[in-house]
């Protein structure tokens, strides 16, 4: 099973990420969530979850699905051009 790198959970059994905010050039941005009129997704249905990371609509997407966009310049967050990206990951419990 495919665990988080920033949440360390297993991307089926859980709602969502846990780690709801990224930073980018200096400054913290809340992540854009999976069904957000922001997402690439916004049409899901409640209790959907994403096809790529497992994110249940509502919540945020986990570590590198390649469905959520960057909060900054609303790009692909895996390949957007921003600089100094990075996650406060949570410690394994
Ligand atoms: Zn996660
Ligand atoms: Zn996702
Ligand atoms: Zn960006």
């Amino acid at each position: 099973m495919a665990g988080c790198r920033i949440c360390k959970r297993e991307m089926l059994t859980v709602q969502g990420c846990a780690v709801g905010t990224v930073h980018i050039n200096g400054k913290v941005y809340p992540r854009i969530k999976a069904g957000d009129e922001r997402d690439f997704n916004p049409y899901m249905e409640d209790g959907e979850r994403c096809g790529d990371c497992g994110a249940v609509k509502g919540c945020f997407h986990h570590f590198g699905c390649d469905i959520e966009r960057c909060p900054v310049c609303g790009m692909q967050m895996i390949s957007c051009d921003c600089e100094d990206v990075y996650y406060e990951w949570i410690e394994e419990e």
